[in-house]
């Protein structure tokens, strides 16, 4: 298919072609075609596939064609995702997408000032993309008209069901008109999803890109199987090779991304850190180094990496495994992204063992091993402090020269970390 079959509106295709784009994404040529002809949506399918484009494209060429009335301008399109990474990606998509067209666009969401935000809305907007907390907090506070909408997205609706969203969006839905189109983008269709559809949407049809767990094709995944001690060694043999140039390395919690950038910033490893311990700003400033290549490392917690679309990124190191199967297929459609090849690696200890075989169930296919070249044990790491020694996690020992032919098997139990 190509972009001039899809009947978007031509200061979109010109945008299109000024952003690069060859050809629509799976999700696009499925989609845009049953969005424009009105219908309610269903979309499955993960990040990385272009779904953004998927509903932003047909919504500004619907809101383009029906311009405001009476010179009204309370939103007419409104978006909700689950995090502020999310939301001002998106909103900075629809810029770009809509650069050409005479509408308005802002965001809302919580962590900075109320006031820029209550200053665009006072101002008329055609397009909101918000975070259903401060769109909330500002409806009850008199800002967002929402009684104008005649369009809604639910973004990462599945995301915002885990995030315990739901009360927050009946809330939203219920202030709404009934006449509207409702379009809701999800990574996977697990029974909750279906029955906030059932709830909210209208004989919605559905498009489904992909098996329901199956990762971006694109991306190769490999599994090293390392002692946990030795994580941070092996990550930093496999830095040696250059070709891991812009690397999206996921932790388990916030401390443990906190220790790992410390200990890579020791060893000369440019790295920024992303958690939702960070304040706004902070995140802003470790995003923009990644993208700008001033950090060649982004170390990151699953919430906080909602969102995060950076292109270009070569590969993503599993630290440690996520809790669930869709975390893992979440973060790895971080690379592959738009069909570039990345590679998504997964450190393994012998405590992930049971987790790991529950992924591969979930992904239907088991996940190759590969051993490091020339990773031997005895690699020496930078030492931790004395302050840093009494808060790590017990799984992850300073390292300590090892004659065992394989950590793997060797490695010995370890308590479960308090963090
Ligand atoms: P998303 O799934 O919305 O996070 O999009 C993933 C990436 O794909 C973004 O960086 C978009 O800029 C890019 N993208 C969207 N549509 C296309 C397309 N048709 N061709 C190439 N890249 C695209």
């Amino acid at each position: 298919m190509a972009f001039r079959d899809l009947v978007l509106s031509s200061p979109i295709l010109e945008a299109i072609r000024e952003a690069g784009y060859t050809e629509p994404t799976p999700i696009q040529a499925a989609a845009i075609p049953p969005i424009l002809a009105g219908h309610d949506l269903i979309g499955i399918a993960q990040t990385g596939t272009g779904k953004t484009a998927a509903f932003s494209w047909p919504v500004l060429t619907k809101l383009s064609e029906q311009p405001p009335q009476g010179g009204r301008r309370a939103p007419r399109a409104l978006i909700l995702a689950p995090t502020r990474e999310l939301a001002a990606q998106i909103q900075e998509n629809i810029r770009a997408y809509g650069k050409h067209l005479p509408l308005r666009a802002a965001s809302v969401f919580g962590g900075v000032s109320e006031r820029p935000q209550i200053e665009a809305l006072r101002s008329g907007v055609d397009l909101l993309v918000a975070c259903p907390g401060r769109l909330l907090d500002l409806h009850g506070q008199g800002y967002g008209d929402l009684s104008a909408i005649r369009y809604l997205v639910l973004d990462e609706a599945d995301r915002m069901l885990d995030m315990g969203f739901l009360p927050a969006i009946r809330q939203i839905l219920r202030k709404l008109p009934r006449e509207r189109q409702t379009l809701l983008f999800s990574a996977t269709l697990s029974p909750e999803i279906e029955s906030l559809a059932r709830e909210f949407l209208r004989s919605p049809k559905l498009v489904e890109i992909g098996r329901r767990s199956n990762p971006a094709q694109t991306v190769a995944q490999f599994v090293y199987e390392v002692a946990p001690h030795l994580k941070t060694a092996l990550l930093l043999h496999l830095l040696k090779d250059p070709k891991l140039d812009m690397v999206l390395v996921f932790a388990r919690t916030k401390h443990r991304a906190d220790r790992l950038a410390r200990q890579l910033e020791r060893s000369g490893v440019k790295t920024a850190t992303l958690h939702s311990n960070r304040s706004q700003s902070q995140r802003m400033r470790a995003l923009r180094d990644f993208k700008a290549g001033a950090a060649r490392l982004l170390v990151a917690t699953d919430i906080a990496s909602r969102g995060i679309d950076v292109d270009g990124i070569s590969h993503v190191v599993n630290f440690d495994l996520p809790q669930n199967p869709e975390d893992y297929v979440h973060r790895i459609g971080r690379t592959g992204r738009a069909q570039a090849i990345g590679d998504a690696i997964s450190f393994v200890s012998p405590e992930e063992r049971g987790p790991l075989r529950s992924l591969e169930r979930f992904l239907g296919r088991g996940i190759p091993r590969k051993q490091a070249e020339g990773f031997h044990h005895d690699v020496p790491a930078p030492e931790p402090s004395a302050r840093e020694e009494r808060t790590q996690a017990s799984s992850e020992r300073p390292l300590r020269p090892s004659r065992a032919p394989r950590a793997w098997t060797r490695a010995p139990r370890a308590r479960r970390s308090p963090v």
